[in-house]
């Protein structure tokens, strides 16, 4: 190991740019490399609801400036308005824009993070150090090297290669419109909240969740833009894929055809719904084919770790799989701050890794469990 602690990321996802910002933060030499050519490159969803445990991970992460913004940023739907988050109120649970929050977490890491760099494999060298592999041909060495490559990751796959990921059956197809005093007309009281759940027959399920996407703050650190702050309805459609058409022809469909097909579907049980379903803006719709890790068990500790979907990627239906990615980035900067001021490095990860794999799996457990209740999910073997 160098004199300092060196730290390659790989995967700029929510966790791992969380993870960056609190390493960057307490002076840890850290780098982030994602595969995606730029931070705006694909569709990834839309609002995600943050809980008690996301949000004090970014108020211990992020400098506060951007904790700040986070709040600013946040909401919790109300017809009567906006209700931004606040730091000291009781409002833990809140939507954020999922882009606004990648926005934020990649301020002020320019030099930190490198896009276009396709993480395709890693070696463990003799004197302790990983080397990591690209698609480029080229390569980089850290004393640590940390997955946050999501649910398909390539560092799990060489690392652990028993963990399984399952399909759950269930498919998920979302987009978005936007709202506007004429649209706000179209949602009912009862569905203007953090996310109004729609339960239909043969476990068909929608989601409606009205988005005030807008900052509080017009004065924003320089150099940081937030390119999508108009306020939006988001709108999903879950079913059990024997209710639907192929994956291939899901994968391959065009928006306006997952929107109709889904929109068509809603009507027989949910027809105000499906009138929501149906105004989503066709370049908005996209498939998601829902999987879950499977918990396993510990495994012995290297200087290659994992955080995030990487290891415990789960079932949206109780909405923690971002907040867990969180929690690991800030247990995990916490204990490579305390490897950085002399403590053993491998011990510090093992302590990293023992309390994320109890928190972590258990979270799949639940998300499987009320995903299996509210969407028909298989449920995890054994
Ligand atoms: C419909 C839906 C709704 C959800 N709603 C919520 C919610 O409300 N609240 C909540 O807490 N969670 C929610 N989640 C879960 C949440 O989206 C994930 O748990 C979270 O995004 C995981 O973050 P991550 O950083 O681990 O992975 P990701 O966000 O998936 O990031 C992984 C990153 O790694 C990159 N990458 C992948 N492979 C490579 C490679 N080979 N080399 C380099 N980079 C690579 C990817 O491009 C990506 O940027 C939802 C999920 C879904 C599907």
């Amino acid at each position: 190991m160098s004199a300092h602690l060196r730290v390659l990321v790989i995967g700029a996802g929510i966790g791992g740019l969380a993870l960056a910002q609190g390493l960057h933060r307490a002076g840890i030499d850290v780098t982030v490399c994602e595969r995606d050519p730029a931070p705006t490159g694909r569709l990834q969803g839309y609002r995600l609801r943050l809980n008690q445990d996301g949000l004090d991970a970014l108020d211990r992460l992020l400098p506060p400036g951007l904790a700040r913004l986070i709040w600013d940023t946040s909401s919790s739907p109300s017809r009567s308005g906006y209700r931004h988050g606040t730091p000291s109120g009781a409002e833990r649970n809140v939507a954020v824009n999922r882009l606004t929050l990648r926005q934020i977490l990649l301020h002020g890491l320019g030099d930190v993070v490198e896009f276009g760099r396709d993480c395709t494999g890693y070696q463990a060298c003799p004197d302790g150090t990983v080397t990591a592999t690209f698609a480029d041909g080229s390569q980089r060495t850290a004393d640590v090297l940390v997955a946050a490559d999501g649910v398909n990751s390539v560092v799990r796959r060489h690392y652990l290669p028993h963990a399984q990921v399952m399909d759950t059956g269930v498919r998920i197809m979302y987009g978005r419109f936007p709202l506007t005093r004429e649209t706000a007309e179209l949602v009912p009281d009862e569905w203007f909240q953090l996310y109004a759940p729609l339960f239909g027959p043969d476990h068909q399920h929608i989601g409606i969740a009205p988005v005030h996407a807008r900052c509080a703050n017009p004065d924003l650190p320089t150099g940081l833009t937030l390119t999508d702050t108009a306020d939006y309805v988001m709108c999903l459609f879950a079913a059990r894929t024997e209710l639907l058409p192929p994956d291939d022809e899901l994968r391959t469909g065009t928006g306006r055809w997952l929107r109709d097909l889904t929109a068509d579907l809603a009507r027989a049980w949910q027809p105000a719904a499906a009138d929501l379903l149906a105004r989503a803006e066709t370049g908005t719709f996209f498939p998601i084919f829902m999987r879950s890790s499977v918990p396993l068990e510990p495994w012995p500790t290297t200087s290659v770790t994992l955080l995030g979907d990487a290891i415990h990627a789960m079932s949206p239906a109780v909405g923690v799989g971002a907040n867990t990615a969180l929690r690991d980035a800030d247990l995990l900067t916490v204990k490579l701050t305390e490897a950085e001021s002399g403590a053993d490095l491998i011990t510090a990860i093992r302590e990293y890794e023992t309390t994320m794999i109890d928190y972590g799996f258990d979270a799949v457990r639940t998300s499987a469990k009320y995903g299996a209740i509210r969407m028909g999910q298989t449920p995890l073997p054994g």
